[in-house]
């Protein structure tokens, strides 16, 4: 991970930068900020660039045998702690009994969120944890001289996770640290960190990402055209992940968009034959996705018998919507709204019972050929 892979925080990279260039940068730092910002891959560029051999533009070079390391997760001199859940019948409670895991959670999404780290380690009702075991591991390994490189780094996600004993473990190494040890602290909730450890680190804290620089992320990663990347960027709260959700979620909805018209265009012209076509093709979604069709569906009734009533501002439909819903809003109306919506959940239920969702669909459109003339 090189700075330049790292979206936005510029103010903070060039402090970091600046640190390690003139061997300024503390012994235990803290890069902390609301999840979903990249605080992660600040960590790991600057820990690829305080251990790359040929540092270029302000920048690690991504080549050299340390980069190489670094951006396979195995470099001999970085060491990764974060918190996991107890296996069944460990020797130690540490880091590396879920390396795999890491590997996979780090790689698959540099942004994954936490959530995203309880599926992988499959943690069910636990709570993850950093262990007192960890911190004797810390200390062992901060007891060997590095390999290649000047420092060991250690880079530790979630703090806030530590329980006290393990913190108390830490705190003289933290304090005092070997000449050629750096910790790297990566929290999303600073307050929650033991106040032993947070004031033992110097804090650098990065800020909710602008809808511009999560627009470029949309663009570059998911090939998204600009100004619907912005769009997305702009209800996404500064989160990169909320914005990934949202970019999956506009891509289904605008072809639920699609089914949901075709399907009230069919019913009004009372057309079976293609009625029975679309109620298969929901259908083959799957059941899940079912669902959320369904509650798509019930979301544009709703906003078809609102649209009626002419106050645009309780009305959350976009252009395209809108188009439709000028020609399509007089048939939602007081003497169908509550049949129509009875409609929908019953076949979200049945759907959700595992009935024939070819049947359920089938039915449904039949039910909308009765309720839409009414
Ligand atoms: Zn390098």
């Amino acid at each position: 991970m090189k700075f330049s892979q790292v979206i936005g925080h510029e103010e903070q990279k060039s402090l970091l930068r600046y640190s390690v260039d003139n061997d300024q940068l503390p012994h235990a730092l803290l890069i902390s900020g609301p999840s979903g910002i990249g605080k992660m891959t600040l960590a790991r560029a600057l820990a690829q660039y305080i251990h790359c051999t040929n540092r270029v533009n302000g920048d690690s070079c991504g080549k050299c045998p340390s980069c190489r390391q670094h951006q396979s997760l195995n470099n001999p001199d970085m060491h990764y702690v974060y918190p996991i859940v107890k296996k069944s019948s460990p020797k130690l409670t540490v880091s590396e009994d879920y390396l795999t895991e890491w590997i996979e959670f780090v790689e698959e999404d540099p942004m994954s969120p936490y959530e995203r780290w309880l599926e992988l380690m499959d943690a069910g009702n636990s709570q993850p944890m950093i262990y007192v075991d960890e911190s004797a591991e810390i200390l062992r390994k901060m007891h060997h001289s590095s390999f290649a490189a000047k420092h060991k780094i250690m880079l530790m996600w979630l703090p806030e996770k530590m329980n006290e004993e393990a913190a108390n473990k830490l705190l003289k190494i933290i304090e005092e640290p070997f000449e050629d040890t750096k910790f790297i602290f990566v929290s999303n909730e600073p307050q929650a960190i033991l106040p032993t450890i947070f004031s033992r680190t110097q804090r650098v804290n990065l800020k909710k990402l602008s809808p511009s620089e999560i627009a470029l992320y949309l663009c570059s990663t998911y090939g998204i055209d600009e100004n619907s990347a912005l769009e997305i960027a702009s209800i996404s709260d500064g989160n990169v992940n909320v914005a990934v959700g949202n970019v999956s979620l506009s891509g289904e909805t605008a072809e639920f968009r699609k089914i949901f018209q075709e399907m009230m265009r069919k019913a009004y012209m009372r057309d079976i034959r293609s009625l029975k076509d679309i109620a298969d093709k929901i259908a083959s979604m799957g059941r899940e996705k079912n669902r959320r069709f369904l509650a798509y569906c019930a979301s544009m009734v709703r906003e078809n018998f609102i649209y009626n009533l002419q106050t645009p501002s309780l009305n959350c439909l976009n252009a395209e919507d809108r188009q439709f819903s000028s020609r399509f809003s007089p048939f939602i109306n007081e003497r169908n709204v509550e049949g129509l919506m009875t409609e929908i959940n019953l076949a979200e239920n049945d759907i959700a019972r595992n009935a024939n969702a070819k049947i359920v669909m089938f039915d449904f459109c039949i039910k909308l050929i009765i309720l839409i003339k009414t």
